[in-house]
């Protein structure tokens, strides 16, 4: 395993899990699976109603918390609410979050961020991180930097081989961020994942297409957080630090750089999601 190392000195590992999309009984056996393979990041969000479940597979690994390095995301219709991160403590049954985002940037994302700064103080929280505020501008990750108290970590934001995010990375080098990529294998897009280049890359390296877009994330020093309700995939995921691609098969796998994303929110779509609520209490 790999670790990134945030620019506030924690260490997270650079694979893990995500588990958008699953129901709490998916969430909970997948992330079950994962930590039984020596997965140790997990990515939720309040948003996915699946934080209990989450608390649940960790509870019952009896691993010890601080070998997990747990991310969980505000949702917009909770960024005004003092107690934001308590009740996501609660569903979560944990006493701290190694990484807390704010999911979406809505226009009260402000005071979202000063309810995470002020839960950092209160050792709630160990890092920060800003997702998804590059589909309206990259430049307003400067703004939310600027904004800050307490800097920022990492931004969490849709890249793959078809969407590098080579201008948003810029700025990271810049304000030494970090990226944590969502839609690492593009959603599951067979297209992608079928690109011949990782096929003769899986056949030199004895590894799947998958495991060499997810070796191709490690190199660009992208963390990863696959879905996988598999359990086949979710150990083969993982499974992808006893190789190592060249420097010439990372400029060729950067040759089918497409700039395009899967996800095309408008400022309009953004702004919406304030008025959407998870429904925490009909949580398993
Ligand atoms: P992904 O790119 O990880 O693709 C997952 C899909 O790829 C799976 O459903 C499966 O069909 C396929 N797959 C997984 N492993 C495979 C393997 N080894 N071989 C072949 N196919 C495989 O997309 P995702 O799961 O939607 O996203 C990953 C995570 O990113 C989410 O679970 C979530 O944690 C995070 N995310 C965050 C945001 C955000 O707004 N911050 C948005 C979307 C996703």
């Amino acid at each position: 395993m790999k670790f990134f190392k945030l620019n506030n000195g924690f260490e997270m590992p650079m694979a893990g899990i995500g588990v958008f999309t699953f129901t709490p009984k998916e969430a909970q056996i997948a992330i079950e699976n994962a930590l039984k393979d020596g997965v140790r990041l997990i990515d939720t969000a309040n948003a996915y109603q699946n934080e209990k479940a989450t608390g649940r597979a960790i509870k019952n690994s009896c691993i010890d918390r601080k070998e997990i390095f747990l991310v969980t995301k505000l949702w917009p219709s909770v960024y005004e609410s003092e107690t934001a991160v308590d009740d996501t403590l609660k569903r979560l049954d944990t006493d701290y979050i190694d990484l807390l985002f704010l999911h979406q940037p809505t226009d009260n994302w402000k005071s979202g961020y000063r309810n995470i700064e002020k839960a950092v103080k209160e050792g709630k929280v160990r890092s920060i991180g800003l997702s998804n505020f590059d589909v309206l501008s990259n430049e307003l990750y400067v703004e939310a930097i600027n904004f800050a108290e307490i800097k920022p970590q990492i931004v969490q934001v849709e890249a793959h081989p078809y969407f590098p995010q080579s201008e948003l990375k810029k700025i990271l080098a810049e304000t030494s961020m970090g990226l944590m990529a969502w839609y690492p294998l593009g959603h599951g897009d067979k297209s992608l994942i079928e690109e011949q280049i990782f096929t003769d890359l899986a056949k030199k390296y004895g590894k799947t297409n998958a495991q060499i877009i997810l070796r191709w994330h490690i190199q660009s020093g992208n963390v990863v957080i696959p879905g996988s309700r598999n359990p086949k995939h979710i150990k083969e995921n993982f499974d992808i630090f006893d190789f190592e691609l060249t420097s010439e098969e990372m400029a060729e796998i950067a040759k089918i750089n497409k700039n395009v994303r899967y996800y095309n929110g408008t400022p309009e779509m953004i702004a919406s999601y304030k008025q959407w609520a998870p429904d925490f209490d009909a949580q398993e």
